[in-house]
């Protein structure tokens, strides 16, 4: 069984932060933590209770759009290789939704696939889920940020603002980050930066997200010293998930601290992480697609395992349905026999 404590497993991304914990503690309502103590308890109890009765999620990341400008080259929306509908969500779907479980939800990230702010609308449904006390996260790579959109975002009363770096010289950062502009990301990190403080908020915190990869491991001390020149609140270094990995990858990193696989004596590569049967990440989240599909967890990029399409039936039929229980079960018993958790960093520190 897990050592993870209530407060760390929950509230771990936010922590780190005075002013997002701050937010947070605001708008943690009785029922809110309620549901959350519920939630941690089966978690600790998983092979104890039925899965059936489980409590709403504490997080969800839903997808404003499958589009993106860019084309990197682990990533099915830059190679435009998805088998399931690409298009962009409905104001209408978010609507219900936070109709039905915004009184359960802490944390809402607007991202799953595609670069969120393509959608025309993103900083209308970012204020739709902060006017319920919801905190509100989103990953960008930058490009669409300017004057006139970076005030929309501060307006939007958006909390989180990760600005995905994968390099300090365009070479380094276009070699992942195919079709990328630098001076786009830069630019657009000053110009939220500067926004924010003309606008005297405090939200949105923005971090630098680097992306550690063979091409871009020499410059990690190169862009803590970009971050803090621009002024940003922190610079995260997330280890990467490679498809290909059992014969080596070109982008697999070589300091061990960053890289999720090693090489075996037999020269063979294996994810570093003991697959335990067990997901805290599927217990208390859900992915939903811009049109309503309900998967598991970030993982399922192309939802092969589709949990049950909200808008014909609700989240929590959903959520408490068969194909949901199944699926917990399967894990709990076995998570080495699914495809998608094979490869999956649960149980690792995917933040290095
Ligand atoms: S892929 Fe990973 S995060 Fe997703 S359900 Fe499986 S173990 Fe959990």
């Amino acid at each position: 069984m897990t050592n993870v404590s209530f407060t760390t497993s929950i509230f771990a991304v936010m922590l780190a932060d005075f002013q997002e914990t701050r937010f947070l503690f605001k708008h943690l309502s009785s029922r809110r933590l309620r549901n959350a103590w519920k939630l941690y308890r089966s978690f600790k109890n998983q092979n104890r209770f039925e899965t059936r009765e489980h409590p709403m999620p504490v997080a969800l990341s839903i997808e404003p759009t499958t589009a993106c400008n860019l084309g990197c080259p682990e990533c099915p929306s830059g190679l435009k290789k998805f088998t399931r509908p690409t298009g962009h969500l409905k104001e209408n779907l978010l609507d219900n939704l936070l109709g039905e479980i915004g009184e359960d939800l802490i944390y809402l990230t607007f991202y799953f696939q595609g670069e969120p702010f393509i959608h025309p609308k993103m900083n209308e449904l970012i204020a739709k889920a902060n006017q319920r006390g919801i905190f509100t996260a989103t990953s960008t790579n930058a490009h669409f940020i300017n004057d006139k959109s970076a005030s929309a975002i501060v307006n939007s009363g958006l909390n989180r603002l990760i600005i995905s770096i994968d390099g300090t010289t365009q070479e380094t950062y276009s070699s992942y980050r195919k079709k990328g502009k630098l001076e786009k990301v830069i630019s657009g990190t000053k110009t939220i930066l500067a926004k924010r403080k003309e606008l005297k908020s405090i939200f949105p915190r923005v971090y630098f997200q680097f992306l550690v990869v063979k091409p871009n491991e020499h410059q990690i001390g190169d862009v803590k010293k970009l971050g803090k020149e621009l002024g940003v609140d922190g610079v995260h270094f997330k280890t990467a998930q490679v498809y290909d990995y059992e014969n080596g990858n070109a982008l697999i990193p070589t300091i061990n601290k960053y890289a999720r696989y090693e090489e075996g004596k037999n020269g063979k590569w294996s994810i570093k992480n003991i697959l335990d049967d067990q997901c805290w990440k599927m217990w208390h989240s859900a992915v939903v697609t811009w049109d309503g599909r309900v998967v598991p967890c970030c993982f399922d990029k192309d939802a092969t395992h589709e949990m049950g399409q909200f808008g014909e039936e609700s989240f929590k039929s959903i959520w408490r349905g068969e194909a949901y229980t199944n699926f917990r079960s399967a894990l709990l018993k076995s998570r080495s026999e699914i495809e998608i958790c094979k490869n999956c960093s649960e149980g690792t520190k995917v933040w290095a």
